[in-house]
């Protein structure tokens, strides 16, 4: 005999803003604009956005990742990525006469100016960001000379010794609101001089997301972020929720990964980094549903109207 057994109930707070950034929407709509002009194969440097279902639904339709310029050919556009490229990668394009198609962020544009400008004034950059990250690097190769220091922490600011002339500082665009605020108070107090964007670089796409991070987490009994574990700004989530002293997991895949101790007729907080799509937060709410009763709540802490213009598309 089946023995019945009602669902637990569960509340779901759903963080908004969450998922797509205006930055992430225009570069994937680069993409398929650029296949629906000029048919397959598109070439894209890097993954356009840090998500693998983004990536391999864009594959299925033709695009092509690699990692470098010289893994593109001549005769097929190239798109950059969303997190921005090196001086060098725009010049061997420009140079091999690829045509090129810009999906980087203008919001990650602007910080290359701010490097290019501090720069033409004779200042070492102090870059706060993660070794190794594609914005990072991008940022980093805005100029072929040692004009830089990365910081990654509080520790770093607090001992790096740059050369002896005047300072700035910009920031990656998805960092920690709060670990930023903390490296640039060490900054200055280290460096009088220096000087910096008049706000952080921090994008305000990575600010809301934060801050609904921290209001579903203040209700929550354990918080599940949708997001890649390249995606910088979804493990910042993560890490905002933790804080928080809740449980915190990143979900890359809702439909097979392990999603953890559930608080039965409990609270669950749910939100996506800026380069997860809607659909991956309804593949987990439909999962929970099989699992639980759920009553779904959104907490709302801003509205984003931002949209960016699309990059022309040249042709080949
Ligand atoms: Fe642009 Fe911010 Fe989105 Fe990055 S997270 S693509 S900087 S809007």
């Amino acid at each position: 005999m089946t023995v019945y057994r009602p669902k637990p109930n569960l509340k779901v707070l759903l963080a908004a803003p969450r998922g797509f950034c205006a930055g992430v929407t225009r570069a994937i709509e680069t993409v398929e604009s650029a296949l629906a002009r000029f048919g397959a194969p598109v070439y894209v440097r890097h993954e356009i956005v840090h998500n693998a279902h983004v990536v391999n639904r864009l594959a299925a339709m033709g695009a092509v990742f690699v990692e470098q310029v010289s893994d593109a050919p001549d005769d097929r556009p190239l798109v950059f990525s969303a997190h921005g490229a090196p001086a060098q990668a725009y010049a061997e394009a420009k140079r091999r006469g690829i045509a090129l198609i810009d999906a980087a962020c203008p919001l990650v544009l602007k910080v290359h100016t701010q490097v290019k400008r501090f720069i033409a004034q004779g200042r070492h950059v102090i870059v706060i960001g993660h070794e190794g990250h594609p914005e990072i690097l991008g940022v980093m190769g805005q100029s072929a000379g040692s004009n830089f220091t990365l910081v990654e922490s509080k520790e770093d600011a607090g001992t790096i010794a740059p050369p002896d002339v005047p300072l700035a500082y910009v920031t990656q665009t998805t960092l920690s609101v709060d670990d930023t605020h903390a490296i640039i108070a060490t900054l200055k107090r280290r460096f009088p001089g220096i000087v910096g964007p008049r706000k952080e670089d921090i994008c305000y796409a990575t600010s809301n997301r934060q801050a609904a991070a921290k209001a579903i987490a203040d209700l929550a009994d354990a918080v599940l972020v949708v997001g890649s574990k390249t995606s910088s700004n979804s493990l910042r989530l993560v890490e905002v929720a933790a804080r928080k002293g809740r449980p915190a997991r990143l979900i890359e895949d809702p439909a097979f990964d392990e999603l953890g101790d559930l608080p039965e007729n409990g609270v669950l907080g749910v939100t996506g980094g800026a380069s997860a799509p809607e659909e991956l937060i309804e593949t987990l709410l439909t999962r929970l549903a099989a699992l639980f009763t759920l009553k779904i709540e959104t907490v709302e802490i801003a509205r984003e109207d931002v949209a960016f213009k699309a990059p022309l598309l040249h042709a080949s």
